[in-house]
C-alpha cells in the first residue's frame, strides 16, 4: 500500500500493543495461580483454565476454592478487621493512596492483562476500565480520610464478601474494594471464573502496597465459591455484581441472616432519541452505549427508542456507522469491537437473535475474524415493546429498536420494562431532556451522553435492576452502619380481656384506603382490651384483598411525588396542627391500649416528628457533582415510591407517625399497617388524616396481623420497599419474599429500636433513591 493509496481510503493499519509485559507477569508467576489469602497465596492448583477469548488460548491455570479456601479467607478477614478499622480514616487512606499509585504506575500491565483475559479492546481497557479504576482508589482514600469528621455515627459493616461479573473485573473490583475498605471493612473478593487475573495482579499490588494481611482475601473459581461465601456465617455483607437471576438466588439464600446486601444487577436501557437531537453526535453516543465492550456492559443503551418522523433517517445513518466498525484483535488500538467473553455467551446471543421472528435484523457488514468468538454489531428494527428482545437483557453487540411518536409515548416505551438501571435521552432542547429525565425509572440518565462514569456520582439501578449505590456520599451507607449497640427486640402484645363497651354505640374502627374509611374485605375484626379487660374498641383484620386495594391507591396517587417539597412540609405541619388539637385523647387512647402512663409525652413527641420531617421536606436535596466532563451531574433524590410498613408495636403513635412522616415527606405514598397489640391509635389517626388536606391514597392504614400481611405484601410487584419494625420477627420472610420484584427491604432482625430517638435521618435515607443526571454543556 502506498501513502496515496491511504490518503485516497483513510484506513487505519494496524496498531497493536504487544502482549510480552502481560504473559511475562503471568508466567512469572508460574502461570499458575493459587488463592490470595491472609497476605500470601495458597499451592496453585489446576483445576481451570483463563482463556483468551480472542484466539482460545490458555493464559494461565487457576484453582477452584474449596470450603476450607474460603473459610480461611473470612477468618483472614475477620482477624484483620478491627485492626484494619483501628487504623483510622487517615491511616487507611494511605493504603488506599498507595494502591492507586501503583495502579497508576503499572496501568498499562492492568490494561493489556483485562484485554487479554476479557477481550475487550485495548483502547477501552486503557483508556476507561483502568483510570476509572485508579480514580475509584483516590477517591475513596478521600473518603477514608473524611470519615471520622464527615460520618461521625458510622462504622465499619466488618468483613464483606464481593462477587464479580466479567465484563469490567478490574473496575467492578475496585468499585467493591475501595469503598469498602475506606470505610474500615476487610473483604473477600471472588471474581468470575473467565476473568481473575486482573484480580490476581491486583492481589500482587496489595502486597506491594504493604497493605496488612488479611485485609483484601482474593478466592477463584466458579459459582459455587460464590455461593459459599453468601452463605458464610462469618460475613456482614454481600456486595453483587451479575445477572438479575443470581441476584433474586442471592436475596433468596442471605434472607433472614442479618447480612446487608447490594445488588448492581442487570439492564435493558433506554436510548432515546428525539427529532430534534443532533444526529450524528447521537450516533456516535449509539456506538458507545451498545458498542463499548462488545454490549456486555450492564448499562449498554441497548433499546433505541427513536421518533416517528426520523426514525427511517436515523436508522440508515446508523446501518452506514455500523459497517465501519472495526472487529478483530482487541490488543489493535484501532479496534472497536472485540470478543465477546467464552463460547457459552456467544451461543446465548447467537440462540436469542436467531430467535427472534418479528421485525428486521440488520448485521453490519464487517470482517468478521476467523478465529476466537466473535459477533457482528447487530440492530434488529422494528419490534414491538412486548418482543423477549425489548424486554431480556441480550449482553451482547445487538441494539433492538422501536419507535415513538411523543415525549409521552417515549416515557412510557422507556418505563416498559422490569429493569431501571440507566437512560441516555438525545435531544437539544434542554427544557424537553430535563423534562424527561426525572420520569424515566433508572438511577442514572445520560443527557446528550452514554457510559460516562465517575466516582463522584453514585451508579445503581432501581426495579430489578437492584439496590445500593457504588461511589458517591450514598455508597458509603452501603459499607458502614450506625455505630453503638442493638438490644433484642421482645415480642409485644396487647391486653385480653372479656369487657363490654361502656356504652352501646359500635366502636369498630375501620381500615383506611385511598382517602376513605373501608371495611375490611374479610368482615372480621378483633376486639382490643384495656389492662383491666374492658373492650377499647374493635380492629378491623385486614387480609391481601385489602391490601390490593391499598397499593391500588397508593400508585393513583402519584401526584404526590410531583408536588414541592415546601407543600408536602404544609400537609405534614397541618397533620401536626390537628393532632395536637386532640392530643388529650391521643394519650388517653394510648395510655388505656399499653396500660402505661407514657401517652402525653408520645403524642408530644409525634407531633415533633410531624415537624421534624416537615423541616426537611424542603431540605433533604441532592448535590451537583463536578464530573470529569464540560458540564455536571445531578443527584437528585427521588422518592422510592410505594412503601409497605409493619409498624412499630411498642409505640402506637408515635412508631407510625416516625415511619410515616419522613416517607411523604420525600414523595413516597405509604401503606402502613398499625401496631398489631395497639391499633386503635391508627384508626384514630386517620380521623386526623381526613382533616389535614391529605390526598386520598397518600396514606393508607391497615389493621390486623402483621404475620398475614407480610407476605402479600413482600410480595406485591407494585410495592416498590417494604419495611419492618414489628416485634414479631418477619425479617427472613418479607426479605425472602422481597426477591419477586428485588424489592428494596429494610427489616429489624428482631433488634429493638427506641422511638423515642429521633430516626428521621436513616428514614429518609431509606425513602429516597438517588439519580444522577448527567448533563454536559458547552457547544
Ligand atoms: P452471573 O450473574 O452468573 O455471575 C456473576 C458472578 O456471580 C460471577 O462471579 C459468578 O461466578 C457468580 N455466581 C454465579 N452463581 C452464583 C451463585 N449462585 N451465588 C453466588 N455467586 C454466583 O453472570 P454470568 O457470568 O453467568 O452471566 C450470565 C448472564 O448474566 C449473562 O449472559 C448476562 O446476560 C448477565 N450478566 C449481567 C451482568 C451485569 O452486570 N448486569 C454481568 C455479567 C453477566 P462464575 O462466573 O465464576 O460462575
Amino acid at each position: 500500500m502506498t501513502v496515496k493509496d491511504i490518503f485516497q481510503s483513510m484506513d487505519y493499519g494496524p496498531a497493536p500493543e504487544s502482549a510480552g509485559d502481560a504473559l511475562a507477569w503471568v508466567v512469572d508467576q508460574g502461570a499458575r495461580f493459587g488463592h490470595f489469602i491472609n497476605g500470601g497465596w495458597t499451592d496453585p492448583k489446576d483445576d481451570f483454565a483463563s482463556l483468551n477469548p480472542a484466539n482460545g488460548e490458555t493464559l494461565a491455570r487457576l484453582s477452584q476454592a474449596t470450603a476450607e479456601d474460603v473459610d480461611a479467607a473470612v477468618s483472614a478477614a475477620r482477624k484483620a478487621q478491627a485492626q484494619w478499622a483501628k487504623l483510622g480514616g487517615h491511616g487507611r487512606a494511605r493504603h488506599l493512596y498507595a494502591i492507586a499509585r501503583l495502579l497508576q504506575k503499572h496501568a498499562r500491565l492492568f490494561a493489556v492483562l483485562e484485554t487479554l483475559d476479557n477481550g475487550k479492546p485495548i483502547r477501552e481497557s486503557r483508556d476507561i476500565d483502568v483510570p476509572l479504576a485508579q480514580r475509584h482508589f483516590y477517591y475513596h482514600a478521600g473518603m477514608a480520610e473524611l470519615m471520622e469528621n464527615e460520618l461521625p455515627g458510622r462504622e465499619a459493616l466488618g468483613v464483606c464478601g464481593q462477587i464479580i461479573p466479567w465484563n469490567f473485573p478490574l473496575l467492578m473490583l475496585a468499585w467493591k474494594i475501595a469503598p469498602a475498605l475506606a470505610m474500615g471493612n476487610t473483604v473477600v473478593l471472588k471474581p468470575a471464573e473467565q476473568t481473575s487475573l486482573t484480580a490476581l495482579l491486583f492481589a500482587d499490588i496489595c502486597q506491594q502496597a504493604g497493605l496488612p494481611k488479611g485485609v483484601v482475601n482474593i478466592v477463584t473459581g466458579d459459582g459455587t465459591v460464590g455461593e459459599m461465601i453468601v452463605a458464610h456465617e462469618g460475613i456482614d455483607k454481600i456486595a453483587f455484581t451479575g445477572s438479575t437471576e443470581v441476584g433474586r438466588k442471592i436475596r433468596t439464600a442471605t434472607a433472614g441472616s442479618g447480612k446487608a446486601l447490594t445488588l448492581e444487577l442487570g439492564g435493558k436501557s433506554p436510548f432515546i432519541v428525539f427529532e430534534d437531537a443532533d444526529l450524528d453526535s447521537a450516533i456516535e453516543g449509539l456506538v458507545d452505549a451498545i458498542w463499548f465492550n462488545q454490549g456486555e456492559v450492564c448499562c449498554a443503551g441497548s433499546r433505541l427508542l427513536v421518533q416517528e418522523g426520523i426514525a427511517h433517517r436515523f436508522h440508515r445513518k446508523l446501518k452506514a456507522r455500523m459497517d465501519r466498525l472495526r472487529l478483530g484483535n482487541p490488543l489493535d488500538k484501532c479496534i472497536d469491537v472485540g470478543a465477546v467473553i467464552d463460547a457459552t455467551q456467544l451461543s446465548k446471543v447467537t440462540t436469542l437473535v436467531a430467535a427472534c421472528t418479528e421485525g428486521e435484523t440488520y448485521r453490519a457488514e464487517v470482517e468478521m475474524p476467523v478465529e476466537g468468538h466473535f459477533y457482528p454489531p447487530t440492530l434488529i428494527t422494528g419490534l414491538s415493546p412486548s418482543s423477549p428482545l425489548m424486554q431480556e437483557e441480550i449482553f451482547g453487540p445487538v441494539l433492538v429498536s422501536a419507535t415513538f411518536r411523543t415525549p409521552v409515548e417515549a416515557v412510557a416505551l422507556a418505563n416498559n420494562t422490569r429493569y431501571g438501571l440507566a437512560a441516555s435521552v438525545w435531544s437539544e432542547n434542554i427544557n424537553l431532556a430535563l423534562g424527561i429525565a426525572p420520569q424515566l425509572a433508572a438511577g442514572v440518565v445520560w443527557i446528550n451522553g452514554s457510559n460516562m462514569f465517575d466516582a463522584t456520582a453514585g451508579f445503581g439501578g432501581v426495579r430489578e435492576s437492584g439496590y445500593g449505590r457504588e461511589g458517591g456520599w450514598e455508597g458509603l451507607s452501603a459499607y458502614t452502619r450506625p455505630k453503638g449497640k442493638t438490644k433484642p427486640l421482645a415480642p409485644v402484645s396487647g391486653f385480653k380481656g372479656k369487657g363490654v363497651p361502656d356504652n352501646a354505640l359500635d366502636r369498630t374502627a375501620k381500615l383506611y384506603i385511598g382517602g376513605k374509611q373501608a371495611r375490611p374485605d374479610g368482615g372480621y375484626c378483633r376486639a382490643v382490651h384495656g389492662r383491666n379487660g374492658n373492650l377499647l374498641g374493635q380492629a378491623p383484620l385486614a387480609n391481601r384483598k385489602d391490601l390490593r386495594n391499598a397499593v391500588e391507591a397508593a400508585r393513583g396517587a402519584k401526584g404526590w411525588a410531583a408536588m414541592s417539597g415546601h407543600q408536602r412540609a404544609q400537609v405534614l405541619y397541618y397533620i401536626a396542627e390537628n393532632l395536637s388539637a386532640r392530643e388529650g385523647e391521643f394519650a388517653t387512647r394510648i395510655n388505656a391500649m399499653t396500660g402505661g402512663r407514657s401517652g402525653a409525652k408520645e403524642v408530644e413527641t409525634s407531633i415533633r416528628r410531624l415537624f421534624t420531617a416537615a423541616a426537611w421536606a424542603d431540605k433533604y436535596d441532592g448535590q451537583v457533582h463536578g464530573v470529569p466532563i464540560r458540564g455536571v451531574a445531578l443527584a437528585v433524590k427521588e422518592p422510592v415510591g410505594v412503601i409497605a410498613a409493619l409498624c412499630p408495636d411498642d409505640a402506637p403513635l408515635l412508631g407510625l407517625v416516625s415511619v410515616m412522616a419522613p416517607a411523604i415527606a420525600m414523595g413516597n405514598r405509604v401503606i402502613l399497617a398499625a401496631s398489631e397489640p395497639f391499633p386503635l391509635a391508627a384508626t384514630d389517626f386517620y380521623q386526623v388524616l381526613e382533616t389535614s388536606d391529605v390526598p386520598g391514597g397518600v396514606v393508607n392504614i391497615l389493621t390486623g396481623a402483621h404475620k398475614e400481611l407480610a407476605v402479600p405484601m413482600a410480595g406485591h410487584l407494585d410495592i416498590d420497599a417494604v419495611w419492618s419494625f414489628s416485634s414479631t420477627d418477619l425479617s427472613a420472610t418479607i426479605e425472602r419474599e422481597s426477591a419477586g420484584n428485588l424489592k428494596r427491604t429494610w427489616v429489624n432482625n428482631a433488634m429493638a429500636r427506641d422511638w423515642s430517638a429521633d430516626h428521621t435521618r436513616a428514614l429518609l435515607e431509606a425513602a429516597t433513591e438517588v439519580k444522577n443526571i448527567w448533563i454536559p454543556y458547552g457547544e
